[in-house]
């Protein structure tokens, strides 16, 4: 059953009203699903039963701490690219040895947050990195654990921007050079070599990439084997897609089938990364239409949600289902646009939709993932509250923004002061 369901009328999240929580709280707000984000996680973590694994999960989907407390407790590590995302999975209170740390570009200071924090490993990226690990460790007369990211080079058959295992993408090393870096971070005093990561692509629909990539990996790790690297973690990333309008996202089940199929009986920990498939669908933004507008060639709602709270129909062209919070027999065609002065400030193009009247909530779904992480304060805008619903309740895990957060961080010149 879905975490959002009609009940007299009336969109619910769980057994809470989305309208009621308009009423309380105003609008626009993200509400995420807790069951939903439960039933996710366990159903991915048990489609692995009898292996070996960990399930970190993809902070940079969703990232409030409240949302990864209660992945936390349910046995979810995390894995992050960035010293604030590491930062909000020990607030949280996640595993500090269920935590990898990804990530083409980390500075110098991440890194020693990360050998600080005692993390699980880093997934390093190139040979200077690796040097720069070492170096951090050294400084701190620590050890730090290390994967690297291998690249290899299968088509996540994916979007473009988010196809990331390709030999052309700026991710991870080649396959056919990991081997001698391999063989090199060994070799230096303050890096331990335990494991071998990769991650393809992001929304992938099809199974055979991952098996594919898997394969590769395996064979890398008996050959790492044969010279002497003994590598203990196999890496798998994220990447599994979700249903957002008619694409079949593969089930937990084939997934772990397919990874079965190349894995068998290895003596090594599975650690998976997934963002998207795990909240993805436990997610919605509910929107209030603010005005409608007609013209000779289009029909348009205009509501007070925008591109910089949701990014991803104007930067991908992605498709949000979108749901009348009031349940409506009457259809409308047309688009549904935010206030921003940019013609990609849309939410939904060209579509037949439910017909919300002015004052009216949508509720754009199945944007637990990549929207409030990607959201901004363009236009000044202040980022919308989060809202954690768990059976009959809700709770406030993040509040809305006020305009002095806005300008709080920011100073005038001394001799710019009016006062
Ligand atoms: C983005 C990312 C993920 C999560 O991707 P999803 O498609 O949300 O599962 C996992 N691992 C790495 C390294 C990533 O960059």
């Amino acid at each position: 059953m879905s975490s959002f369901q009609y009940k007299n009328e009336t969109l619910h999240c769980e057994n809470v009203s989305l309208k009621q929580i308009a009423e309380e709280v105003g609008t626009p707000f993200y509400v995420y699903s807790a069951n939903g984000l439960r039933k996710r996680f366990r159903e991915f973590d048990n489609a692995f039963e009898g292996m070996d694994r960990i399930v970190c999960y993809a902070v940079k989907a969703c990232g409030n701490i409240g949302v990864l407390a209660l992945l936390g407790s349910e046995g979810s590590g995390a894995d992050i690219v960035s010293g604030g995302e590491l930062h909000r999975a020990l607030k949280a209170g996640m595993d500090k040895n269920k935590i990898v740390f990804a990530g083409v570009g980390k500075t110098e200071e991440e890194i020693k947050f990360g050998i600080s924090s005692d993390i699980l490993m880093f997934n390093a990226e190139s040979r200077q990195e690796i040097d720069l690990i070492n170096k951090c460790a050294g400084e701190m007369n620590a050890t730090a654990r290390i994967a690297i990211r291998v690249n290899p080079d299968v088509d996540a058959k994916t979007h473009p921007y988010i196809s990331t295992g390709l030999k052309k993408n700026k991710f991870g090393i080649p396959v056919d050079k990991a081997k001698e870096d391999y063989i090199y971070a060994s070799s230096l005093p303050n890096i331990e070599a335990v494991g071998i990561h990769c991650h393809i692509g992001s929304q992938l629909t099809e199974i055979s990439p991952f098996r594919d990539a898997a394969a590769i990996l395996v064979k890398l790790i008996k050959d790492l084997r044969k010279n002497g690297v003994n590598i203990k973690y196999l890496d798998l990333g994220g990447g599994l897609g979700i249903t957002y309008h008619d694409e079949h996202a593969p089930s937990h089940k084939e997934y772990a089938e397919a990874i079965k199929e190349v894995i068998r009986d290895e003596d090594f920990t599975l650690v998976f990364e997934p963002g998207r498939n795990i909240s993805g669908n436990a997610g919605a933004l509910v929107t209030k239409v603010l005005y409608t507008k007609e013209t000779e060639e289009k029909s348009f709602k205009i509501v007070d949600a925008a591109m910089n709270d949701l990014a991803r129909p104007s930067l991908y062209n992605a498709y949000h289902e979108v749901q009348a919070v009031d349940s409506t027999e009457k259809m409308f065609t047309g688009d549904i646009v935010g206030p921003i002065c940019e013609s990609s400030d849309f939410l939904a193009k060209d579509r037949n939709m439910p017909n919300v009247k002015r004052g009216g909530l949508y509720a754009v779904m199945d944007t637990g993932a990549y929207g409030m992480t990607m959201a901004s304060n363009y236009n000044s805008r202040p980022r919308v509250p989060e809202i954690l619903v768990d059976g009959e309740n809700y709770h406030i895990v993040r509040r809305r923004e006020t305009y002095d957060d806005l300008t709080g961080p920011e100073g005038i010149p001394k001799y710019l002061r009016t006062k």
